[in-house]
């Protein structure tokens, strides 16, 4: 039995006593990596885990390579939630006090404490700290700090009156997604299920119904011309309103909506749905009148409860058309309306919308595939269509340029208005309230839609290294549609807007540059800085090198000494090599940290990598508090040991794809390390002379696990290193023992220390407490973690040793195979080699495909040329055959092959593989080469055999 606490607690303790994890400026080559620090209002549970498991692996892999590693932590006290929490303990709110005792279990005398926003924060960071480190993380803890401590206060003061200077912080009008209750801005931080409200800007198209205007939504304001007539709900009770002076029809909903965009509005009466079906309205610009027809598929939440039928491009209306014309007599003059064609695209005819819906088999207006038919119409007529001779003045021009000139016509003719609406509704507030699109008059903004801002955003990105590759063209999306962003809030907590101090610097704004903070907490939690003498001079030396030393000395009261080592040290660790962070926080935080960075930051302190990384599942489901699926981090450790825990995570799954973590894996890996341990403590160092050729091999194959968990680990591909070092590297151990065994050998524990020294070492960022167990049981005075990563030693790789133990596996295998398809019990084994002539077009063959040549017939007509290899001719199935023997083998094998030419089949199948046989099958083996003399070959088989793959006959 493995006592895994007791190991973890030994091992800690002495990196703790060692202070290991302390980062202080030397002369090695630095690396700075640093993950988002965790907002504490609740305790972590193992989908938290894993973004800050990768990066430790990744922090510690780096120290063993040689870096100088800062792998900081901090805790984002910033924001409402924690503030909301408060008020809803406060209030007595059963779920929330019931969550805190049953699910997180926290004691009744700390939930009492609960009432005030920073005993909330200040209980669940130590939690979050406690359960970091029993995880094991490589964290220097000197540079703990939260978000509302008094310097950190000042240096985002700092942050946001440098923004301000730069004009990049301005006072203006823009949309927010707004909660309605506590009348504040909301982002991701701030919502149920962390969405980030986003929004659009429809175009109302103005019909004109008797003194009234109904108003409807759209993004394609170029459909106008193809109106047919307007869809109304019958169920709809629509409200009379007064729209800055005008009077509208429109939605309750809609009407709610236009009260939040800073629009006058008064409300004058209803009208039901059923008084307007069958009354006409005038489309804007041409005095036409069309008819409004019911149709089910309109919703009162969506724009303003009214739509604009252009049944030709639009699937829904056409859709809405056929349903409603199969309920009106045939006769019925309305059979006459027909859908009108003004948009012209390659690949469809006349009604794209009929083909569309069509295509898709779809069957009533109510049919959820009329959103993916929708979706590709707009995309294809967007990019695609040239607008047709009845679009009046636009004809001709390509809709994707038309758009934004027949939208500056409509608005100037006071045909069109515009509504914003959020498109990933709903977005529902963590008070419980649906969240709506504010228009903030007068409040503080990061311009983030500006054009030269952006374009340095962008060239950061271009030179930085973002893992992985796939998500990249995200960030430039991201950058692509970033807009004004309200940078501030009235309530929660966190430091206040410098020049207006009713108002909060909001959570997603002060928590962007923070990591150039993590060197100011080690002179601030050793008392050697202050807030209270901290001002901008010191800030812009430390950080920008603008000023003087000794002003900024006599300014502050601090020592010149320690204000220059301030200073160093920022200039040592910085820029940011690595940030890691989950998937969630590419739309905001981490775009965010790009864009802070190029606005404050010279370039060579922009930074050099992010990593991202998918959530994690419970048993494929997601994890949640509803689910009651949630494992609290800490009793997962308590349970399983950190060390399982981090594996379990790790082997899921790739950094993008969403891991699932399940018990039964734990298991295994337990298991598996149990084992490993066992072995560790057998072995002992012994000296690696009179190696045979399984020793060469394994050997060799050691140097290949090297190279390849190196480069997984440099791209972060930690499932694929783990799972070779772990699980794969034992088929070859296998294939290991089985040559030893059939040797009689005992003679092997070196070679097996050597390897299992190594495959520790590549361990030891992974499983970090385990690893140094291991490490001490192989008989290792000092700590795995502080070895160097091992390295490949290109002498060591024995390529004939490769080929020859390759060859005998595929041999047994083939044998194997035969026995098991014939089901037969075997008297006598034969294996024929090839003939000599063969291995040279073998090996002629070989280097044409290398070369990338893998025509048979031109391989063919070479290989006759050639005096040393025309007997071919004879046998044109062997070059087909050899061909395909080589596509099907790994790139590193033929290269193996290429260099090694001269190999005796023969005597290596007569010397080793008569022994492993007689012991796997127990008969006797005999070998001839195709060519011997006195062959016994009663089958004729011996033709059949190719290098690499003699030719077997089975008795
Ligand atoms: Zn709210």
């Amino acid at each position: 039995m493995v006592n895994w606490i007791e190991i973890e607690t030994k091992w800690r303790k002495k990196w703790e006593e060692g202070k290991d994890f302390e980062a202080d400026p030397n002369e090695k080559e630095k690396k700075f990596i640093t993950v988002a620090y965790p907002y504490p209002n609740s305790p972590q549970h193992i989908g938290h885990g894993r973004t800050y498991t990768l990066a430790d692996v990744h922090a510690r892999y780096y120290r063993m390579k040689g870096y100088n590693v800062l792998f900081p932590m901090g805790f984002h006290y910033t924001g409402t939630p924690i503030h909301g929490m408060a008020k809803r303990v406060e209030a007595g709110d059963a779920e929330i006090i019931d969550g805190l005792k049953n699910i997180y279990h926290v004691p009744d005398d700390a939930i009492k404490t609960f009432v005030e926003p920073i005993k909330i924060a200040d209980y669940f960071h130590e939690e979050i700290k406690a359960g970091m480190v029993e995880m094991g993380y490589s964290i220097d803890w000197r540079r703990e700090f939260t978000t509302i401590d008094p310097v950190y206060q000042k240096f985002i003061e700092w942050q946001i009156n440098t923004l301000k200077e730069k004009n990049l912080i301005m006072q203006g009008s823009h949309p927010v997604g707004w909660c309605p209750k506590d009348q504040n801005p909301v982002s991701q931080h701030d919502t149920m299920g962390d969405v980030e409200p986003d929004f659009t800007e429809y175009v109302l198209i103005k019909f004109k119904f008797d003194d009234y205007i109904i108003p409807t939504a759209t993004l394609r304001p170029e459909t106008l011309f193809g109106v047919t007539n307007l869809w109304v709900n019958l169920e709809t009770n629509y409200k009379k309103i007064t729209v800055d002076g005008e009077k509208w029809i429109v939605s309750k909903e809609c009407a709610r909506k236009l009260e939040f965009l800073d629009r006058k509005i008064s409300y004058d009466g209803e009208i039901s749905g059923t008084e307007l079906v069958g009354k006409q309205v005038t489309v804007p610009h041409r005095n036409e009148k069309i008819l409004m027809l019911e149709a089910s598929f309109v919703e009162s939440h969506t724009g303003t409860g009214l739509v604009m039928s252009v049944p030709a491009h639009a699937p829904f209306d056409y859709q809405a058309l056929v349903d409603f014309k199969k309920d009106q007599p045939l006769a019925s003059e309305l059979q006459l309306i027909k859908p009108i064609s003004i948009i012209e695209t390659e690949g469809y005819g006349e009604i794209p919308a009929k083909e569309a819906v069509e295509k898709l088999g779809i069957l009533d207006q109510n049919d959820p595939k009329l959103e993916q038919a929708t979706e590709e119409i707009y995309g294809k007529e967007f990019y695609g269509g040239i607008l047709k001779q009845n679009t009046e003045q636009f004809a001709g021009k390509k809709v994707s340029e038309a758009k934004d000139s027949i939208k500056e016509w409509l608005a100037k003719e006071k045909y069109s208005d515009i509504l914003l609406e959020l498109t990933n509704t709903p977005v529902i507030c963590r008070c419980g309230a649906e969240c709506v699109v504010k228009i903030l008059t007068n409040q503080w903004f990061l311009n983030y839609g500006d054009k030269t801002w952006k374009e340095k955003a962008i060239k950061c990105l271009d030179g930085m290294s973002i893992l992985p590759q796939e998500i990249r063209p995200e960030f430039n999306y991201v950058i692509g549609w970033l807009h004004e962003r309200a940078c501030a809030r009235q309530h929660g907590l966190g430091t206040k807007l410098p020049w207006d101090k009713d108002w909060i610097v909001e959570s997603l704004s002060d928590s962007v540059i923070y990591m150039a903070y993590y060197i100011l907490a080690k002179f601030v939690n050793a008392g050697k800085i202050s807030a209270d003498t901290l001002s901008k001079v010191f800030f812009d030396y430390v950080f920008l090198g603008y000023g003087s030393l000794g002003k900024v000395s006599e300014i502050t009261k601090i020592p010149k000494e320690t204000v220059d080592e301030i200073k160093n040290e920022f200039s040592y660790f910085y820029p940011v090599d690595s940030r890691h962070s989950g998937r969630d926080l590419v739309p905001n935080h981490l775009t965010f940290f790009v864009l802070n960075h190029v606005a404050i930051f010279p370039e060579n302190n922009w930074p050099k990598q992010i990593v991202v990384n998918g959530s994690v599942l419970m048993d494929g489901k997601k994890m949640s508090k509803s689910m009651g699926n949630i494992i609290p981090l800490r009793q997962a450790i308590r349970d399983y040991g950190a060390d399982p825990i981090r594996l379990a995570i790790i082997i899921s799954a790739e950094l993008l794809q969403d891991a699932d973590f399940n018990l039964e894996s734990v298991t295994g890996i337990k298991n598996k390390l149990v084992s490993l341990l066992e072995e560790c403590s057998k072995l002992k160092p012994g000296k690696l002379e009179n190696l045979q050729a399984e020793d060469r091999w394994i050997l060799s194959k050691l140097q290949s696990l090297i190279s390849n968990v190196s480069s997984s680990v440099e791209k972060m591909r930690l499932r694929e290193g783990l799972h070779g070092n772990l699980f794969s590297f034992e088929s070859d151990l296998q294939w290991y023992f089985k040559r030893a065994k059939a040797k009689g050998r005992s003679d092997y524990s070196g070679v097996l220390y050597e390897i299992n020294s190594k495959r520790v070492a590549m361990l030891s960022p992974f499983a970090p407490h385990i690893a140094e167990e291991m490490w001490e049981k192989l008989g290792n005075s000092g700590l795995v973690s502080q070895t160097s990563w091992p390295t490949v030693s290109a002498d060591v790789i024995d390529p004939n040793a490769i080929q020859s133990e390759e060859l005998l596996k595929s041999t047994i295998d083939d044998i194997s195979n035969i026995l098991k398809v014939t089901q037969m019990k075997p008297k006598k084994i034969t294996i024929y080699t090839a003939d000599a002539f063969k291995s040279k077009a073998y090996h002629s063959i070989l280097e044409k495909v290398m070369a990338g040549q893998t025509n048979m017939g031109v391989i063919m007509k070479d290989l006759i040329a050639n005096s040393e290899t025309a007997d071919i001719k004879k046998n044109p199935d062997f070059v087909q055959k050899t061909i395909k023997d080589i596509l099907s083998e790994p790139t590193e094998i033929r290269k193996t092959k290429l260099e090694t030419k001269e190999f005796d089949e023969k005597s290596l199948i007569e010397n080793e593989l008569v022994s492993l046989a007689r012991a796997d099958f127990g008969v006797d083996v005999q070998v001839f080469s195709e060519s011997d003399s006195g062959i016994y070959d009663p089958k004729g088989k011996a033709r059949h055999a190719r290098p690499f793959k003699p030719a077997i006959l089975i008795e």
